[in-house]
């Protein structure tokens, strides 16, 4: 069991799957932590000679009331799983990360994003009410009214307050499959800024790919609507990549020829399509992921203040671009106003830059080290979810409510991450 950077983890002393959500936490003498579906790119999701408890057996619908959208499954239910069975019948998810291969039970623990956090906020916001499996036995329902703290920490708690075996989560009603779709080049910082802006007052999802090499940072800001409209069913083959390279396919000349003839495409102004590749282009390649090769990969996902994030983002590409590192899947959003629920969530008012890194070693962590002074000057904070390696003191620094957190962890829960970033 791997998470998705593919970077080496010592085992956990032993993995079981839960299928009964009723059913008591196994005994354990070390300690416990859920595994979602393993989307997490570092070690949040690990927990070397612990025990972890793979929820994907918790697969079941419990309700769904089709005419206000809110339906109640267990925790190992897939996004995908939703989406192939609800969509057709008008409903889709309220947020949604650029996968659809994770669990409800993972979507809440990172408390996920999506392109539309500038009105719709975080998944939790969307999270009616959970029922949470504690060491002790004890279980608690929480919502914002019952058991408000440990809704608050559990929400973007990673894992750590317990077990949660269902969700209870308000959809969206959509008109259909279709997604209206804009994409606009730009050059430079201040170009994209003007267009984000301008595309958030008037469209619901918003992202951009950016091209981290190039010498003043240019790429493709898309912005999409939901709409009725008949389109062409989405794909149902995805290729998979299927065995993982000795060496890294991804190098800085098979990068600058790429991300050029990327950004330089034909590409339509506006055009109507199925909304699942709008949504998750990268699902379209199974296991994308081991294009890094054994040496695995990092994602370095910052989130920077309102106020300093243009400084602060024209600092990172420019230190990155120095680096000659980085790779294709560069995603540059700002986060809106709406408040997460979690006392850990990621989100904040500001903007937010990802990138993924082919692992080289010391090279690629010095220049996370030069990464994280901008983030830490800027008063920003790097997502766990995301993480392999970030110094604890910058998530300290990161994440005020921490201490409030940490009331609420379980203390039979823990993860490679925790002990990481707490020592
Ligand atoms: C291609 C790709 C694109 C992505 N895009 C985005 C994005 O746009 N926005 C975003 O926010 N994230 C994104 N992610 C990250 C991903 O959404 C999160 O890491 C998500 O939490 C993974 O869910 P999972 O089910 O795989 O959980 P795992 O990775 O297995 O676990 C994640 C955490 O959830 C905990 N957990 C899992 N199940 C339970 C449970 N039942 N009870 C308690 N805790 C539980 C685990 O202990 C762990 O701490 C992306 C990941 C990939 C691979």
């Amino acid at each position: 069991m791997q998470s998705w950077g593919n970077l080496p983890y010592p085992p956990p002393s032993r993995s079981r799957r839960l299928f009964d959500r009723a059913a008591p936490l196994p005994a354990a003498d070390a300690s416990m932590l859920a595994w979602g579906n393993g989307r997490s790119y570092g070690d949040v999701c690990v927990n070397s000679g612990g025990e972890l408890i793979e929820t994907r057996g918790l697969d079941r619908y419990l309700a769904f009331d089709a005419d206000s959208g809110v339906l109640r499954a267990e925790a190992g239910v897939l996004l995908d799983d939703i989406v192939r069975h609800l969509l057709p019948r008008g409903w889709f998810l309220p947020v949604t990360p650029g996968t659809r291969f994770v669990t409800l039970g993972g979507a809440l623990a990172n408390d996920v994003h999506g392109k539309n956090h500038h009105v719709a906020g975080t998944f939790g916001n969307h999270v009616r009410r959970f029922e949470l499996l504690r060491s002790d036995g004890s279980r608690r329902e929480c919502s914002p009214t019952d058991n408000a703290e440990l809704y608050a920490a559990t929400i973007g708690g990673l894992g750590l307050t317990g077990l949660v075996t269902w969700i209870e989560l308000q959809l969206r009603r959509v008109p259909g499959p279709a997604i209206a779709v804009e994409n606009h080049r730009f050059h430079g910082i201040e170009e994209f800024f003007a267009l984000n802006a301008a595309a958030e007052q008037t469209h619901e999802h918003v992202v951009a790919w950016i091209d981290c090499l190039a010498a003043t940072p240019r790429g493709i800001l898309m912005a999409g609507d939901h709409v009725d409209a008949a389109v062409a069913p989405a794909p149902t083959f995805a290729p998979t990549v299927p065995f993982t390279p000795p060496l890294s396919l991804i190098n800085a000349a098979s990068l600058a020829a790429f991300n050029a003839a990327y950004f330089n495409r034909p590409l339509p102004q506006r055009r109507t399509t199925h909304c699942l590749p709008f949504f998750y282009p990268l699902d379209n390649l199974l296991h994308w992921n081991r294009v890094y090769g054994r040496r695995g990969f990092y994602q370095y996902q910052c989130a920077v203040p309102r106020g300093v994030e243009r400084a602060a983002m024209a600092a990172l590409l420019a230190t990155i671009r120095a680096s000659g590192q980085g790779s294709f899947l560069a995603v540059l959003k700002t986060f809106g106003d709406v408040a997460p629920k979690g006392m850990l969530s990621f989100p904040l008012p500001g903007a937010n830059l990802a990138l993924d890194f082919p692992n080289r070693g010391e090279p690629t962590l010095k220049l996370f080290e030069r990464l994280d002074a901008i983030v830490s000057d800027a008063g920003g904070r790097l997502y766990p979810a995301k993480d392999a390696r970030m110094p604890g003191t910058l998530f300290r620094q990161g994440y005020p409510r921490l201490q409030e957190f940490s009331q609420y962890v379980d203390p039979k829960f823990s993860s490679n991450f925790w002990r990481r970033v707490m020592e």
